[in-house]
Parts: C-alpha cells; sequence; structure tokens
C-alpha cells in the first residue's frame, strides 16, 4: 500500500486519489512550473484513518522517506535551529470545498527556528510575523482554540500601536504577539505549543483528516450533495513567503472573468501578505493590473503561465500565487467555477480560440444554467435598498406587495395585484397563496424547506431563510435587524438568485436569452453565444421537444422556444370560468336529454379552443389529453355549500336557487371521493358518462376540419388519460373513432387524427403489449406514475416527510423533480419496449415535469424515447440536454 506520492508522481486526473489540489500541484509541476516542491497523502489514507480512528501503519515511515527528499531537495532541515525549512500543511478534498477544511501554513518554526529564519533573512520581523500566524492558524485549527482569542490579540496589538494596518507592528510588537499567543495556547489547552517540528507536521496532518468531519463540512456536502466518504488527501508543502515585505505579496486570479466570462485579466493582489489575507479583507488589495506597476517582471510571468494554464487545460482556470522578493510561486490551480453567463461565453469563445471543438462547447453548459439565463432579472441599473438576504431558494426577480396570510394573497391577486408572500415558514396550507403570490419570502428553513421545494416545483420565486426579518403574520408586518418596518401592502423585490430582499420595486428586465428566443436580432454577445450552442445542440439530437400548452398563447410563445409540437394540451381549464355553469348542467341533468344539451351547450366552445391551438400550431403534432380530473373539481365545495344550504333552510328560504342549490348538494355529495386522486377521473369518465369524451372527439375533429378548410395543416392527436386495461381505451376509442368518421362525412374532408393513451399507471406499464393494440403512440404521465408507483400523493407528501427522506438519502432529490431512474424509469423502458413488441414504429413521448428536467432527459433519450414535452420556458432547456446527451 502506497500512501504518499511526490508531487512529480501525479498528474490532473488522480483527484480521486490526490484531491483536486494534489492532483492540479502534480500536473503544474510537471509542466516546469514555479511550484514549491513538496508531496501529497492521498485520499485512501485519510479514508483509512478515518475508519481505524488513526493513522494506518507504515504511513509515518513513508512520510519520513518524503519528507527527506524534500529536505534534500531543498538544502535545510524541517524546523532546523540554524536555516528551518518551513512547510505547509495543506487540505484538499476531490471536489472543492471552500473555506471548509483547514490548513496550516509555516510549519517547522519554534522558540529556536525562529531565531534561525531571522538571522539567514536577515529580517526579524519577518520571522516573528511568521512565527505569530503558525501559533495562530496551529491554535485555532489543530488545537481548537477560539480563533476569537487572536485576533482579539491582534487588534488590541494594533490599538496599542495606534494603528489599523498589521504592516505597522514592528518585529518588537510581533515578538510579543507571540508570547501572547503562547499563553493563550497555554491556558486553553493546558499544554504548551509543540516545539518539536515533525510533531506540529503530524499533529496538523491529523488535523486536516479529522476536518473532514466536521459538522460544516458534513452540512456543506449535503447541499452540495458531494459523497461522505470521499475523503480529503492533505499536500505538505515547501514554503515560499509573501510576508517578505513589500517585494513579496500573495493573490488569486482567473485566467478570464468568472462572473461575465469577458477576455482579460481577473485577480487580487496584496503586498506583504500571507495565505488567505487576501481574501480575508485585512487590507484592500490591488487589482493584476495594478501589480504590474509593483512588479513587472512577476506580472507578466504570471500572465504567461495562466495563458500555458489555459491552454493545457482548454478551460478557465483560477489561480494562487505567491511572490517572495521578486520571484513568482504557483500554489494551486483549478478549472474555475463560473457563472452560468461566463460558461456559455467561455465555451464559445474557446471555440473561436481554437482550444475546443463545438460537441465540447455544448458539453460544458448545462441545462440549468440556461434555465438561470432565462429568468427576468432585476435592472442592474436600477437603484435598490437592500433590506435582508436570505437564501437563493428560487430563481426569479419578483416585485409585489407583502402580505402575510394565503387568504390574502388569493383575494388580493384575484384583483389583480401582484403579492410576495411573507410568512416565518410555510405549510401545506399556504399552497393558495403561494400559487397566488409573484414570490415567496420566508425567515426561516433552508433549501429542502418546505417553502423552497414548493416553490422550485412552481417556478415560483423564493427567499427563504432570511433570518435578519422579524416577521409577525398576526400584526400583518416584518421588521428589518435595524428596525425597519414593512407593513401589508409595502411593495417589496425579491431576487431567488441572490437571495436579496429589496424595499419597493425594483425595475425588472427581461433576459437578453429570452428576447434571444422570443426572435429578436441581438448583437449580444451572450446571445450570440447561446444561439450558437443552441444550434450545435438541435443539429445532433435524436429526440423530438415538445410543450406542454392549454392556450394559444403559450402554444405560440413555445414555438418560438423551438417546440415540435404540443406533447400535452390539457382540457380542464377549458371547464372553468364562466363554463363551470355548463358543467354544473352537466352533472345535474335529470334525463338523457338534460345531458345532450349541456354537451350541446360545450361543444361550440370546445371546438373554437381546438381551432386556435391547431393555428398556432399549424404543421406541428398537436396532442389533445381528454378531461382527466374529477368532475367534482368543477363543482362547488362540499362544506362550503353544505353550510350554504343549511343557513337557507334554516330562514326557510325556499326560491329558485335555494332549490337550485339544494339539488346541487345532492351532486356534489353524490360525487364526492374519499380520494379522488384514485377515482371516477380519465378514462372512467369517459365510460361513465360516454357523451363528455364523444364531445370532446368531435369538437377536435370539427376544429380539424375548420382548420383544413382554411388550407391550415391540422395535425390533432387524441389522447386517453389513466388507462390501466386494453379494454377501456377500446371502448372509448370505438366512440371516438364514431365521431371522426361523422364529422369526415358531414364535412366531406379525410381527417388524420391517431388515438394514443398516456401511460401513467403501473398496470399499463406491465400490460403495454396490449394497450399497444389499441394505442397507435404513448405518452408517459412521469407525474401520475410517480405517485402511482410510490403510493404517494404529491400534493401532500413533499411537505409532510420528504426532508426526512433527503436526510436518510432515500432519494437525494424529489422523484417528482428529477426522474425516479430506476424505479418509475424502469416503468416507462418496460412499456416502450412492451409497447414496440406490438408495434414496432409506436411513437413514444413523455409529458410532465420531467420532461424539462435535464437528468431525466437524458434517461429518456438512452431508453429510445422519440420525444419529451414540457412547460414553454423548458423547451430550450430540454432541447440543449437532448443535444448534450449525444454528444
Ligand atoms: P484553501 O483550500 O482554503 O484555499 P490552501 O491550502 O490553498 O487552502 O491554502 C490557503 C493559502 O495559503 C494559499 O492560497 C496560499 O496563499 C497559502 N499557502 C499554502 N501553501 C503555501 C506555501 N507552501 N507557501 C506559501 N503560501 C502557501
Ligand atoms: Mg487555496
Ligand atoms: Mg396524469
Amino acid at each position: 500500500m502506497t500512501w504518499v506520492y511526490d508531487f512529480a508522481e501525479g498528474n490532473k486526473d488522480q483527484k480521486d486519489l490526490l484531491g483536486g489540489k494534489g492532483a492540479n500541484l502534480a500536473e503544474m509541476t510537471n509542466l516546469g512550473l514555479p511550484v514549491p516542491p513538496g508531496f501529497t497523502i492521498s485520499t485512501e489514507t485519510c479514508r483509512a484513518y478515518l475508519a481505524e480512528g488513526g493513522m494506518p501503519d507504515g504511513l509515518a515511515d513513508e512520510v519520513t522517506e518524503h519528507l527527506a527528499s524534500l529536505e534534500e531537495a531543498m538544502g535545510k532541515k524541517l524546523g532546523d535551529a540554524d536555516d528551518p525549512l518551513l512547510v505547509s500543511v495543506r487540505s484538499g478534498a476531490k471536489f472543492s470545498m471552500p473555506g471548509m477544511m483547514e490548513t496550516v501554513l509555516n510549519v517547522g518554526l519554534n522558540d529556536t527556528s525562529v531565531g534561525g529564519l531571522a538571522a539567514r533573512s536577515q529580517s526579524e520581523r519577518f520571522a516573528q510575523d511568521s512565527y505569530r500566524r503558525l501559533l495562530q492558524m496551529f491554535g485555532g485549527t489543530v488545537l481548537h482554540v477560539d480563533a476569537e482569542l487572536f485576533s482579539e490579540a491582534l487588534d488590541a496589538a494594533k490599538k496599542a500601536k495606534g494603528t489599523e494596518s498589521d504592516l505597522d507592528l514592528d518585529a518588537d510588537d510581533l515578538a510579543g504577539l507571540v508570547e501572547t499567543f503562547k499563553g493563550i495556547i497555554r491556558e486553553q489547552t493546558g499544554r504548551d505549543f509543540p516545539q518539536d517540528p515533525r510533531e506540529q507536521m503530524d499533529l496538523a496532518i491529523q488535523a486536516v483528516f479529522n476536518s473532514w468531519n466536521t459538522d460544516r463540512a458534513r452540512l456543506y456536502r449535503r447541499q452540495e450533495r458531494i459523497p461522505e466518504d470521499l475523503g480529503t488527501a492533505v499536500n505538505v508543502q515547501a514554503m515560499v513567503f509573501g510576508n517578505f515585505g513589500m517585494d513579496s505579496g500573495s493573490g488569486v486570479a482567473f485566467t478570464r472573468d468568472p462572473a461575465s466570462g469577458a477576455q482579460g485579466e481577473y485577480g487580487d493582489y496584496l503586498q506583504n501578505a500571507q495565505g488567505e489575507d487576501v481574501v480575508a479583507g485585512i487590507r484592500n488589495t490591488v487589482t493584476l493590473a495594478d501589480m504590474a506597476a509593483i512588479d513587472r517582471t512577476s506580472h507578466d510571468d504570471l500572465m504567461e503561465i495562466m495563458s500555458r494554464l489555459e491552454r493545457h487545460y482548454r478551460d478557465m482556470c483560477d489561480i494562487e500565487f505567491t511572490v517572495e522578493r521578486g520571484k513568482l510561486w504557483m500554489l494551486q490551480t483549478r478549472v474555475g467555477k463560473r457563472t452560468p453567463e461566463a460558461a456559455f461565453r467561455i465555451a464559445v469563445h474557446m471555440v473561436d480560440e481554437g482550444l475546443i471543438e463545438m460537441d465540447e462547447a455544448v458539453l460544458r453548459v448545462t441545462g440549468e444554467q440556461l434555465a438561470l439565463l432565462m429568468f427576468p432579472r432585476f435592472d442592474d441599473e436600477a437603484e435598490r435598498t437592500l433590506l435582508a438576504k436570505g437564501m437563493n431558494a428560487s430563481p426569479g426577480a419578483a416585485v409585489g406587495k407583502a402580505v402575510f396570510d394565503s387568504d390574502t394573497a388569493v383575494e388580493w391577486a384575484e384583483r389583480g395585484e401582484d403579492v410576495i408572500l411573507v410568512r416565518k415558514e410555510t405549510n401545506p396550507d399556504d399552497l393558495r397563496g403561494m400559487v397566488a403570490a409573484r414570490g415567496i419570502l420566508t425567515s426561516r428553513g433552508g433549501k429542502t424547506s418546505h417553502a423552497a421545494v414548493v416553490a422550485r416545483g412552481m417556478g415560483r420565486t423564493c427567499v427563504c431563510g432570511a433570518e435578519s426579518l422579524d416577521v409577525d403574520s398576526k400584526a400583518g408586518q416584518f421588521t428589518v435587524r435595524d428596525g425597519e418596518t414593512v407593513r401589508e401592502g409595502d411593495v417589496i423585490s425579491i431576487d431567488g438568485s441572490t437571495g436579496e430582499v429589496f424595499a419597493g420595486a425594483v425595475p425588472v428586465a427581461d433576459s437578453v436569452v429570452v428576447r434571444l428566443f422570443e426572435g429578436e436580432k441581438l448583437d449580444d454577445d451572450l446571445a450570440q453565444s447561446v444561439a450558437r450552442i443552441m444550434a450545435h445542440a438541435d443539429g445532433a439530437r435524436r429526440l423530438r421537444v415538445r410543450t406542454n400548452a392549454d392556450t394559444p398563447e403559450d402554444a405560440a410563445r413555445a414555438r418560438r422556444f423551438g417546440a415540435q409540437g404540443i406533447g400535452l394540451c390539457r382540457t380542464e381549464h377549458m371547464f372553468l370560468g364562466e363554463r363551470r355553469e355548463l358543467v354544473e348542467k352537466l352533472i345535474v341533468a335529470e334525463d338523457e336529454a338534460g345531458v345532450e344539451a349541456a354537451l350541446a351547450a360545450l361543444l361550440p366552445l370546445q371546438k373554437q379552443d381546438f381551432t386556435e391551438i391547431l393555428e398556432a400550431m399549424d404543421g406541428l403534432p398537436v396532442t389533445i389529453r381528454l378531461l382527466d380530473p374529477p368532475l367534482h373539481e368543477f363543482l362547488p365545495d362540499l362544506t362550503e355549500l353544505s353550510v350554504e344550504v343549511a343557513l337557507a333552510d334554516e330562514r326557510g328560504e325556499d326560491d329558485e336557487h335555494a332549490r337550485h342549490q339544494r339539488t346541487l348538494l345532492t351532486h356534489v355529495r353524490r360525487l364526492h371521493e374519499q380520494n379522488p386522486m384514485l377515482g371516477l377521473r380519465g378514462v372512467r369518465l369517459g365510460i361513465q358518462i360516454p357523451g363528455l369524451f364523444r364531445m370532446q372527439g368531435r369538437a377536435i375533429a370539427e376544429a380539424a376540419a375548420d382548420r383544413m378548410a382554411v388550407h391550415g395543416t391540422p395535425r390533432p392527436e387524441i389522447m386517453v388519460p389513466l388507462v390501466a386495461s386494453v379494454r377501456e381505451l377500446e371502448i372509448v376509442k370505438a366512440e371516438l373513432v364514431q365521431q371522426i368518421a361523422e364529422v369526415e362525412e358531414d364535412r366531406g374532408v379525410k381527417l388524420d387524427i391517431a388515438i394514443g393513451t398516456m401511460i401513467e399507471l403501473p398496470r399499463a406499464a406491465f400490460l403495454a403489449d396490449r394497450i399497444a393494440k389499441e394505442a397507435e403512440f404513448f405518452s408517459f404521465g412521469t407525474n401520475d406514475l410517480t405517485q402511482m408507483g410510490w403510493g404517494f400523493s404529491r400534493d401532500d407528501v413533499e411537505a409532510a416527510f420528504f426532508s426526512r427522506y433527503f436526510e436518510h438519502g432515500i432519494f437525494d432529490v424529489s422523484p417528482f423533480e428529477s426522474l425516479d431512474q430506476r424505479g418509475v424509469g424502469g416503468m416507462v423502458e418496460m412499456g416502450t419496449t412492451k409497447g414496440r413488441e406490438t408495434r414496432p414504429d409506436l411513437k413514444v413521448g413523455v409529458c410532465g415535469e420531467h420532461g424539462g428536467d435535464p437528468r431525466s432527459v437524458h434517461f429518456f433519450d438512452e431508453v429510445g424515447l422519440n420525444y419529451v414535452s414540457c412547460s414553454p420556458f423548458r423547451v430550450p432547456v430540454a432541447r440543449l440536454e437532448a443535444g448534450r446527451s449525444v454528444l
């Protein structure tokens, strides 16, 4: 077993073994860049250490060996009294966990070697500064002394000196601090700071291993979905010193702007500084351009190395470096994190620079990034007053009047006002209010809280866990930490992409990417980058992308966004509003004639709906799903109606209205179901009330005939929901076929209307070969299939127990958000295979929000579906991911 590797032994692809930092230090070493030498203790060692609760056998010897060759290379011994070698002990896991884990610098200094360092460097100040840094870092991270105690002592020393800058502390001040720090350590731990250099190093190594399991590291991994069992590597590296004086310094840099993706120099530099000083904000940093004025040579060396690293990694890199007395040293690099905008721009720029091919550019961006670019955003130029900052739970920019309960949210929204629902935390009772609101703001709960999960599901903007808000829903107000109060009706703005909450209305602008998709010609680099990536993805993909749309407006927009038809046109909303009354008539009808009359009244309205949608999607397929939800959803609420009737009875009212309400109540009771999701809905409605589906079929056929009469190219497809048995489909299909034939006869046209079914019940997936005898196409309804497969109702379970399920790792993402590939996906795969056994050219698609979820899109592509269908705003996301799935 090998535990330790020299930097010269590794390369950048060994992140599993060496961690990200170690692998890249090795890569830079082998590129011949100026990297202080050192070695990496592998992640395997960490796993063994954590499992055994101690250092594994053989490790100490290997460390001794590697230390010996490091000492030889440097011509110094660790902690030597006359000329000490100092090292850093640096954590470095496979995935970067910024600020989560420990690093200790200047290991090897003690009461003796600090003198040797001073003599060799001819700088007492530098030596004392290095020692006090070691005590501070070692005390905090290895010995777990409260870090505040050290920084308070440092502040006190500066105050005594009458200065704000650490640079004004001289050698004596720093030597005094060293004594103070040693005292703090003795007092807090009951032992002296270890003087033995090797003991310092070993303790620091263990501390890095232990830092894998701190609470904050665990929490971070859970949030970022980093596996728990990876462990971290430890890098031991010869120190170089940025705190040597003004000709030295420490810095961070990016090879391009990680925010915008623009080319150029981006970074911060701080003279006479070490390690974290640059990011800790102890003094003001300067830009790299300014650094050029301070130290031209180091700056130019850095530029050259940066461009070399970019060419080598063929990607934007981020870099940590140090200058010691005019010589540049590289201390870290990695492929840099970037915003979605930068991701698209950099990918395309790199194609133009000949660094990568278009295929790779498409793989370097994600559908999620594209989705983020499509949200409206607050106008950057506009003035704003920040009230608070919470978590960016669900993106978007929402402006509205603050309301503090769901009833008010619904009421105000109904009269046309934009509202933001503000709650301490939300629960299922708030659902109506969340639907009605433009955005949701809570003071409690994280990214998996009810508010966050539900808001993301609905695509509502949400900021959660804004802890500085004191929400008082009774009083209808919240107060901000500095005392400012926002009352019901006051306008606020929330940014779900940053978590910021602003007072008043911040102006909102359409994103340039949406304007691009809307067809605007834009001379904008981001828009053009997105356009090129989309064109390439479209050229590559197999999977077609349709949209879920119920209105001509949605259909038209989706078409502009690239939809190749409608995969799901729901008809239920067409029965709401003024038409509710017609549905009531249908339900309370006492005889056949009454039923026919009610249906006859609905027919022309339905036909109009379909004609408009067919027109918006002329030439493209439009899958219309027959009525699915239970009828009582179109009727008044049972409890409310019961109360109303009881009151009317008490008052002895017996006018026509009262009588009507009484009859209605008997029907509402009759239709009332304990579990409507499993009740009279879908195809069962068509069998129970045959006239209903007949009417819908006729409306579709007539709409198609009307479109042909004006030389359109209608391509409707009729989809029967919730089929479990082929017999159900057979019965309904026969009726539909007859309606279509009648219209053909009446109008003297030939209609081409396929009749297919949704596969959304496990039974249907199992019997798909039989169902395919009748069905001319399948569309998997993965929302219901998930509900029926897991046996839980989406509306109830997410709030009730999903957070526990996440905690226990039963799933790491809601199966409603991303397809449960093994279980529900297994049914999709089986249903597809079986269906095509019967009908080899069976067209198979999927509707439901999974159709726009990146991971799910890849799955649907891999199992050979013909198309996915998703909401208009997800259409570009699905196009991109379908392309990425092939490349
Ligand atoms: P993090 O993972 O938190 O960035 P690092 O291990 O990169 O921690 O260490 C933080 C900083 O410490 C580095 O950016 C660098 O400035 C400094 N540092 C680490 N090792 C050395 C070294 N051998 N010589 C000089 N500075 C170092
Ligand atoms: Mg670092
Ligand atoms: Mg369904």
